[in-house]
C-alpha cells in the first residue's frame, strides 16, 4: 500500500530530542520550548508564539482571545476540519459559514460581506490543503467593520500570500504540527499574535491562568495545553529545514501537475498568481459528470494498493450541528460538490518517483 503520507523523522530530530531528555527538561519548560516558539513566530513574521499542545487548542486559545459573548458570530468557511467550529461553539458563539471557491477551494471571500451582521466579531480564514485564502479580500471587510482576523495555517506552514507567509496575516494565526502536517512534534500547535497583551493572555490561558504573584490565585478558567520541551526540540530541528520540505512538497504536486496534465474527468489543485501553494496535500477533484464519485474512485484505488483520503464533509452538513439546531436550511453548493467529488492520493514526503508513476496510472486506469 502506498500511504497517503508518512512523516519523516531523521536523525537531527533523533539527536535534539535527545539532547532535551538529557537536560533533565522533560515538562513544559525548557530552552527548546522558548526557541521553537521564537524561530515559528520569527519564520511567519509575527512577534509572538505561544506553543500549545495541539492544533485544535490552538483555535481554542485563539477563539477564547475574542472573548465571545453568547451569540456572538464569527465567519468561516464550511469546508474545512471540525476544530476551528467547536471552538466557537464550545465559547458560547455562533459560527457563520461561507461557502468555497470552485477553483482554489478556499472560502470564497465575495461572499463575506453578505454574511456580517452586528453580532460579527471576527473572520476565521483556513488555508486549505496548502493553498493560501484569498487574504486582500477578507483584510478589506475586516477593516470596513473593524472585525479580527484568525488565520487557521495548520496546513499551510510556508505557504505565501503575496510573497508573506500564511500564519503572519492576521491579528492571530494558529498552526497544528501533527504528524501529518508539514512540520511536526509528533502532536503540538501554537498560537501567533500581534499584540503583547494577547501573547500575555494566550500564555496564561495555555497555564490554568495562575498567577505570577500569587500562583494559586485566580481570576479566569484556564486549561491545561502545554507542550514539552522534547516536542519542542523536534520541532527546532524540523524548522531547520522547512524550506527543504516545502521545496519537496512543490516538487512531488510539480510531478503529479505534469503527469496527470489533460487527464478526463479530472481537475487538479490551484496555484493563483498571488499564491505560494505548499500543496500539504494533492488534492483531485471529479468532474460532475465523471461517473465515479470520489467514495468509489477510492475503493477502486484501494484494490490497487494505492491509500487515499476524502476531502472535507462542510460544517453545515455535519450531525453534531444539525441536531444543535444549527445551520438548518442552508446549503452550500461548491462545499457539497468538493466533499462528493474529491479525494487527495499519496504525496507525503517519503514518496518516490516510482510510486508517483504508480499511483497516476492507477488513477488513470480507474477513470477510464
Ligand atoms: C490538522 C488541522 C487542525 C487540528 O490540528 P490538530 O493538531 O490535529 O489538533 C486544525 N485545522 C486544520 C485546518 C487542520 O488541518
Amino acid at each position: 500500500m502506498i500511504p497517503v503520507a508518512e512523516p519523516q523523522i531523521t536523525e537531527k530530530d533523533i539527536h535534539m530530542v535527545n539532547d532535551a531528555l538529557q537536560s533533565g527538561w522533560i515538562s513544559s519548560a525548557g530552552k527548546y520550548l522558548d526557541l521553537f516558539e521564537e524561530q515559528w513566530a520569527t519564520y511567519c513574521c509575527m512577534p509572538y508564539g505561544i506553543a500549545v499542545s495541539n492544533g485544535s487548542v490552538a483555535l481554542d486559545v485563539a477563539i477564547s482571545l475574542l472573548n465571545l459573548q453568547p451569540g456572538d458570530e464569527v465567519i468561516m468557511p464550511t469546508f474545512t476540519i471540525i476544530s476551528p467550529a467547536q471552538s466557537v461553539v464550545r465559547a458560547g458563539g455562533v459560527p457563520v459559514l461561507v461557502d468555497s471557491n470552485p477553483n482554489t477551494w478556499q472560502m470564497d471571500a465575495t461572499q463575506l460581506e453578505s454574511k456580517i451582521t452586528n453580532r460579527t466579531k471576527a473572520i476565521l480564514v483556513v488555508h486549505i490543503y496548502g493553498h493560501p485564502a484569498d487574504m486582500d479580500k477578507v483584510q478589506e471587510v475586516a477593516k470596513k467593520y473593524n472585525l479580527i482576523v484568525i488565520e487557521d495555517a495548520a496546513e499551510a506552514h510556508g505557504a505565501e500570500y503575496k510573497g508573506r507567509k500564511c500564519g503572519g496575516l492576521g491579528d492571530i494565526s494558529t498552526f497544528s504540527f501533527y504528524a501529518n502536517k508539514l512540520i511536526t512534534t509528533g502532536e503540538g500547535g501554537m498560537v501567533l499574535v500581534r499584540s503583547p497583551e494577547m501573547a500575555e493572555r494566550a500564555r496564561s490561558l495555555r497555564n490554568l491562568c495562575f498567577q505570577k504573584k500569587q500562583r494559586f490565585l485566580h481570576d479566569e478558567l484556564g486549561y491545561n495545553f502545554r507542550l514539552t520541551n522534547p516536542q519542542a526540540a523536534m520541532g527546532v530541528s524540523q524548522i531547520e529545514r522547512v524550506d527543504d520540505i516545502v521545496c519537496r512538497k512543490r516538487d512531488i504536486a510539480a510531478k503529479y501537475n505534469e503527469l496527470l496534465d489533460g487527464t478526463k474527468g479530472i481537475s487538479l489543485p490551484a496555484e493563483e498568481p498571488w499564491a505560494k501553494n505548499v500543496f500539504w496535500v494533492y488534492g483531485i477533484l471529479l468532474d460532475e459528470n465523471a461517473g465515479n464519485t470520489a467514495a468509489q474512485l477510492a475503493e477502486l484505488l484501494r484494490n490497487r494498493d494505492i491509500e487515499t483520503r476524502p476531502f472535507f464533509l462542510g460544517m453545515h452538513e455535519q450531525p453534531i450541528f444539525r441536531n444543535m439546531g444549527l445551520f438548518s436550511g442552508e446549503s452550500y453548493p461548491v462545499a457539497e460538490h468538493l466533499a462528493r467529488r474529491g479525494l487527495y492520493i499519496p504525496s507525503g514526503l517519503t514518496i518516490t518517483e516510482e510510486q508517483i508513476a504508480q499511483v497516476v496510472n492507477a488513477v488513470k486506469g480507474c477513470l477510464s
